[in-house]
């Protein structure tokens, strides 16, 4: 079937929660993408932050078909060889000595909310009270919608979950005046993604660090789009000397395959207790054999340094573009996530890029957001934005 009859059916017999696509996705290979009528498009989205090892990444792909082979599914009621060793390495290269594993970034964050609430009622003293950032992006569920700081979502799914208080994105001052005895989670992503690609002030994070150690708040890192190599490291709060309490991944982490996962340092692990948290499909071997293979790629040597450099590359690039376009107000980003703020809505600079054969996206109206391959090379990076270049050109903007 063609773009066209794919859309036709999809608007028929789909729940309309995603408005107007265009093209159908049929197959894909590294750094491109072909559409239902055989068209080739360079993939700088990465299906929001997914594939960072590009699509059909050799060593994920063989790790899938070996296991598709073996044993897809057994139920935490059982060990899984893989889902041992995924946490063993995620384990030695990251603060989190406990891993919990389950199959999107909201419920990885609902599980980090749960795990919070119940690490303060074991000690005794409950503190429910969460504390997120405004333009922040944390889910679905109507949990973590609510910890979402961003009115869009949630309008019309009211009553929000209670307990919630949100804070200015990069103000530690503010973040700590918000703390009451009942607050026991903050929860922030180290860069905010849908919100608009906000890199916070330099030392934000490591303020946040202290007041929560002062004021005996546990801290998370909500990873699951920053995390995986995304910003050059493998978490993006390695970039600075400090840790959280706990954090959550997903998006990159099955490279496609839908897992995520809740990582915790040891201090925090007996929140959970036996039959306090489970997951019928959380990590079972076909997941986390993609999981392996991911892992074991990112932290191959020189990998993440690489991508440090290409995120340097391509952010001059843009500038460079920042200089000819009026329209450009700011480039931003850390690593290979990367955001070009606009002085107006964006949603026919996304349209163009496609039109023009470059895959990218929007975070919140007026920010164009680009999230490439972490394989990809200098060419693809100069072809992009020579491709921006035009489509701006043309726009007259
Ligand atoms: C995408 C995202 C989520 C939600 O992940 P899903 O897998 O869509 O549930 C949560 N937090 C952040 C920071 C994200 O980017």
């Amino acid at each position: 079937m063609d773009n066209q009859s794919l859309r036709e059916t999809a608007e028929r017999i789909l729940l309309n929660t995603y408005g107007e696509r265009k093209i159908a996705l049929v197959r894909g290979e590294g750094v491109f993408v072909w559409d239902a009528d055989g068209r080739q498009y360079l993939d700088f989205f990465s299906g929001i932050a997914v594939c960072n090892l590009g699509h059909c990444h050799p060593a994920v792909t063989a790790a899938l078909k070996k296991q598709a082979d073996t044993l897809w599914h057994v139920s935490n009621l059982y060990l899984m060889e893989n889902q041992i060793r995924l946490a063993e390495l995620l384990a030695r290269h990251s603060f989190a000595g406990r891993w919990f594993f389950c199959n999107s970034g909201a419920e990885a964050n609902e599980g980090v909310i749960k795990l919070a609430r119940r690490y303060w009622h074991v000690r005794g003293t409950p503190k429910p009270g969460i504390i997120t950032a405004q333009n922040s992006f944390h889910g679905r569920t109507l949990a973590t919608l609510t910890a979402t700081g961003q009115t869009k979502y949630q309008a019309g799914f009211e009553p929000l979950m209670p307990g919630v208080r949100y804070v200015p994105y990069g103000d530690a001052e503010a973040l700590e005046s918000a703390i009451t005895p009942d607050t026991g989670l903050v929860l922030l992503e180290p860069v905010q993604g849908e919100g608009g690609v906000r890199v916070p002030p330099t030392g934000y994070l490591a303020a946040v660090r202290e007041i929560c150690d002062r004021r005996g708040v546990l801290l998370a890192f909500d990873e699951v789009q920053t995390g995986m190599g995304r910003t050059g490291h493998l978490f993006a709060h390695q970039h600075e000397q400090i840790a959280p309490d706990i954090i959550s991944l997903a998006k990159a982490l099955g490279n496609g395959i839908p897992i995520g996962a809740v990582g915790c340092a040891e201090r925090v692990a007996d929140g959970f207790a036996p039959g306090t948290h489970a997951t019928t499909f959380g990590g079972n071997p076909l997941a986390t054999a993609a999981g392996v293979a991911v892992m074991e790629t990112l932290t191959a040597p020189g990998f993440l340094e690489n991508v440090r450099d290409k995120g340097v590359l391509f952010m001059d690039l843009l500038r460079q573009l920042a200089i000819r376009h009026e329209s450009i107000v700011e480039i931003r980003g850390k690593g290979l996530m990367v955001g070009v703020e606009f002085r107006n809505p964006v949603a026919p600079v996304v349209a163009a890029m496609t039109d023009n054969g470059v895959l990218c996206g929007a975070a919140g109206p007026n920010v164009l957001r680009f999230l490439p391959p972490l394989v990809a090379e200098p060419d693809h990076f100069a072809h992009a934005a020579a491709t921006l270049d035009r489509a701006l050109e043309e726009m007259g903007w």
